[in-house]
């Protein structure tokens, strides 16, 4: 698997993290059938799987937010949130880095993989 797929993956860990981080609803309208499954940052966009930009939506809420012009909107209610939920998020900490890639050290990318789980 390639890294950045593999960057970009939800783990279950991180899950289990943001379901109870959002108490297993809907972070945008409630709904407890919900899914700790929707990147605030895209992952075609690059964004990471990890908790920070995760969030417990509900299918309605998820599709709204993917394809939807309402997504400005949406987004920067998701940022409010995230924002009081980690006191040092970042949105530029989110995305997948090219040069990442460019590394060839594969200690180094591994401590950096460590780094953000
Ligand atoms: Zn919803």
């Amino acid at each position: 698997m390639q890294k950045r797929t593999k960057a970009l993956q939800i783990a279950a860990e991180v899950k289990r993290r943001v379901w109870e981080r959002d108490n297993g609803y809907c972070v945008y309208c409630g709904n407890p059938s919900a899914s700790p499954v929707a990147h605030y940052i895209a992952r075609s966009q690059g964004g990471l799987g990890i908790e920070a930009n995760i969030l417990t939506l509900c299918q309605a809420c998820h599709r709204r937010y993917d394809q939807s012009g309402e997504r400005k909107k949406m987004r920067s209610f998701f940022r409010e949130y995230l924002q009081s939920k980690y006191p040092e998020w970042n949105e530029e900490k989110l995305r997948y880095r090219r040069d990442d890639d460019a590394g060839q050290d594969h200690t180094r990318v591994r401590l950096h993989e460590r780094d953000s789980e």
